[in-house]
This record gives structure tokens, sequence and C-alpha cells, in this order.
């Protein structure tokens, strides 16, 4: 602590007053400057901040310094500041920003503000507002108290800006033991963010009259007393041909349906409504796939729906396209729920002992599985499958190994109506149904991936049940249909209104 003792004395005013040869005394206002006596960022305070009195470094829980020099003007970076509903547009970490007394949806001078962030609710208030220069804001939320800083400095390249953020309180002591750097990665995150946003707002010479976005991708039926909807995370375009195990037969199939290639592989999850929970079916890709995907959280708000609702997860299978979504920059998006996935999976990507003999491929998925579904294993929210069985009332795992030793369908069930979501049976519907042996190249086991995709066609078009299906086009939902030797995909009838989805 205190290394520099004249330094510190000057700039913040903390009083420490030596008794003894060996033996400090504290004041009640350096106690918060102890808790930072680890923290990277507190040499770096900067002495240009205002800061409300009880906010200061040194009343501290926990505390973060980040800056960054942006190479635009600070009057083009201040916009993004104070567009606070576009936040969660550019900044992943923030969410369901609302303003509460704004006539123009901007920040001012004492704007009220509630949103989510580092998956916590919180309720703000602008406390210092000096235009393309600086703004401050308190935060509030459970067992915490924040303020929070900008300030933009001109600089010869463009604009430094620099954050700073103290907060307070049981909470905040709490987050500082669990994950001592996570504000100041969420922070990093925040200015990397802005830094794309303003990049990509110079490099669009030619904006569109309005913007290219499609609708809010979500579809809502019942299932007996269940509320489904179906959510779209995106779409991952992929030469099928370079993926699929019979390339003649992937470019002869796309012709003969007139698609051309890369074909637009939708990524769907579920959203269950039980009445008693809240399930949650496949987290979409998260930040790992790209512009065209990571929009789950979108859709799911769009819905009606915040991620902090969600209760129980339950995951198809670790691959990035389904487990990606559950942490953005290291921070778990959904922090009230409960993961449930096969141990045959969790021990396959994340747990395992030793990676030396996989393949590159392999390991970056390994490392994905272990940023992305690691925070809930430190949280103690996974939840192994062992076996087939009920996970909450009315839904049940089905094992389906091959594509990943752990692949599992869930069954959803209601009022004697059924859905079975799987994952990955299917990555592309043009020429799996009608060749059932064409295995892709993310099968960790395309022999078995082959066999039990067999099965499982031959078992639900018999049965005629109602399948979800992660990478059919969205919403992915429709029936299989035997026809001959070789099967057919029939999607559901499109409803305007809110109706049963398996009405048998
Ligand atoms: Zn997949």
């Amino acid at each position: 602590m205190c290394s520099n003792h004249k330094q510190f004395t000057v700039t913040l005013g903390c009083a420490v007053t030596v008794l003894t040869a060996g033996m400090l005394m504290v004041t009640p206002t350096a106690l918060g400057q102890m808790s930072q006596i680890n923290n990277p960022d507190w040499s770096l305070r900067s002495p240009a901040i205002h800061w409300p009195t009880g906010h200061t470094p040194a009343d501290a829980d926990l505390f973060a310094h980040n800056e960054l020099l942006i190479h635009s003007a600070c009057s083009s970076v201040w916009p993004y500041l104070v567009d606070a509903q576009t936040w969660p547009d550019w900044y992943p970490n923030s969410h369901n920003v609302k303003l509460l007394n704004s006539s123009d949806g901007k920040l001012h001078q004492d704007t009220r503000f509630a949103w989510n962030t580092f998956g916590v609710h919180i309720e703000s208030r602008v406390h210092e507002f000096a235009p393309s220069s600086r703004i401050g804001w308190f935060g509030y939320g459970t067992g915490m108290s924040a303020y929070h800083t900008f300030l933009l400095l001109p600089a010869p390249e463009g604009c430094r800006v620099v954050t700073e953020e103290v907060v307070t309180g049981s909470g905040a002591i709490e987050f500082r033991k669990t994950d001592p750097g996570a504000m100041h990665r969420g922070h990093d995150l925040w200015l990397s963010s802005l830094q794309n946003a303003l990049s990509r707002s110079t490099s669009d010479a030619t904006k569109p009259l309005s913007p290219k976005s499609q609708a809010p991708g979500f579809y809502r039926a019942m299932l007996g007393s269940f509320e489904v909807t179906a959510l779209s995370d995106g779409t991952a375009p992929r030469h099928v041909d370079k993926i699929l195990s019979k390339p003649d037969i992937a470019v002869s199939e796309y012709a003969a349906d007139h698609e051309m290639e890369p074909i637009d592989l939708s990524i769907n999850a579920y959203l269950i409504n039980t009445g008693a929970h809240l399930v949650l079916i496949d987290t979409g890709a998260g930040e790992l796939f790209g512009a065209t995907s990571g929009l789950l959280v979108t859709n799911l708000e769009a819905a009606g729906y915040r991620p902090e609702q969600i209760d129980t997860i339950l995951l198809t299978h670790i691959h990035a396209d389904h487990s990606g979504g559950l942490s953005i920059g290291g921070f778990r998006e959904f922090p009230k729920a409960t993961v449930y996935v096969d141990e045959r999976d969790l021990e396959f990507f994340v747990t395992r002992k030793d990676d030396s003999n996989e393949s590159e491929a392999r390991i970056t998925s390994i490392k994905q599985s272990r940023a992305t579904v690691g925070p809930y294993l430190e949280g103690k929210q996974i939840s192994a499958i062992k076996q087939n069985g009920e996970i909450v009332s009315g839904i049940t795992s089905r094992s389906q190994p091959g594509h990943t030793p752990g692949h599992t369908a869930f069954l959803v069930q209601s009022e004697g109506h059924g859905l079975l979501v799987w994952g990955d049976i299917i990555h592309s519907s043009e020429v799996q149904f009608e060749h059932p042996e064409v295995t892709v190249q993310y099968d960790v086991d395309a022999g078995q991936a082959a066999q039990t995709r067999s099965q499982q066609l031959q078992l639900v078009s018999d049965k005629g049940w109602l399948v979800g299906s992660e990478h059919i086009s969205f919403p992915g939902l429709g029936h299989v249909r035997k026809v001959g030797s070789v099967y057919q995909w029939v999607p559901i009838p499109y409803s305007a209104t809110v109706t049963e989805l398996d009405p048998k």
C-alpha cells in the first residue's frame, strides 16, 4: 500500500500515521486503499478525475482504471457515451438500458437510467456532465454503490479516453473476492468496443438510408401449458461442400435446390417457460462466430425476457455455436442459471487434464469452452448430466452421442404435447435428410454420429414427434417424414398468432 506516501497524501488526502516502527494505524478513509493492495490499477489513478465525497478511490472496495487512445476527436467519441440506449449495440457487457427522465433519449446532467452490466441490475444517475470532456454517474445495485466516470483528453493522435470506477459495499467486496480483475476486463472491453464502433462508423462512407437489420428473431408458440420461444442467434455462412464428408453430394443437392454457397446455416436456441422454470436450450455463439451471430440476448430481450431471469440452461453439447453465448468477455451472461450438460462433454472440452495429442482445431475449441463454460464452473453453477432423465418437470434429457461424446437432445412435454429439441443431428437439411450417412467435419466420432442420425430420424418419423433443430432455417421447427428409404423435412406452418405447436 501507499508505496509513494508523499504523492498519495497530495493527490487524495489519505492519512497514514506512523505510530511506532513497523506498526501502522490506518484512518477510516484509508481502509478502501488497503483493499486495493494487490490491484495493479491502483497506481494508475488519474489525478484529474473529480470524485464525489464518499466515492473516492480511497473509499473503494473495488476500483478499476482503464484508458485507451482512440484515433478520433473527443467530440466524435462523446455521442457514443451519451447515447446510452445504444450501448448494447456495441458494448456486449451492457443490456436493457432504459432512460428514465430524458426527453431526447440521451444522457444529460441528472439523467437517471436503469441497465444491466456484469450480470447485475443497476440504477444510475448522471452527476457530472461536461460535453466532450467528462461524464460521471452514480450506480446503485444490490449491496453496492458505485461512481463511474469517463474523462476525454484531447491528444495529438485523437482522444485519450480514461475511465475509472469506484465501487463500495458488500456486493463489491464479494465481486472482488470471486474475480478481482473482472471490472478491469469489462472496462477494457468497453473501451475496445467503443473504438470498434467508431471505426465502423467512419469506414461507412456510404451510409444506408435505413438500418440494414432483420426483424427481431423470435417465434413464439405454446406446447400444452408451456410457452416455447424459438430464438435466433443469427446465422453462420458456410461452404457446406467443404465441411461435409461427401462434397459431390453437397454440390449436387444445393444446385438442385437452386441455392448458392456459402449457405447461411441458422443458429437457433429455444426458450421454454414451464411456469415454474425459465429454461434456455443452448446459448448461441456469443462473440466466437463474428457479426452474423451472437444475437441471442438481443432477441431474448426483444421477446420480453432478460438474461438474469433464466434459471436453467440445457446444453445439447459444448461447441462454440451452442455454449459460446454462456459468457461474453469472460462474464456470465446468465448470472442466475444452472447449466446442465452431459458429463462426457464437460470432461472432453473443459475439465480434461491432457490436451497434448489434440489437433489445433480441437485445442482452440477446448480453450473457447473453458472461457465460456469456465465462469459457471467457478460459480458452482454446472450440473453434470450422468444419464437420461428428468431435469425439470416436463423436460427430459436423451443422449445422442457421436457428434460429441455427450451430445444430448431434450424432450419437452406438456399436457400430452411434445417437442424434441436437438443440436447437431442435422447441419444441412438439404443434404442430410436424404443422405443421413453424410457427416460433418465437426463430428468427434463421425461413424457414431451417422449411426445416431439414422436412428433419430427413424425414431421421430415413426413417432411423428415435433422437432426443434438448431441449424435448420429459423425457427427450425418441423416434422421428419419418411419417404421410401430416405427422409424429408416438413417445416411447421407459420402462424401470425401464438398457437399450439403440436396440435394433436
Ligand atoms: Zn452446431
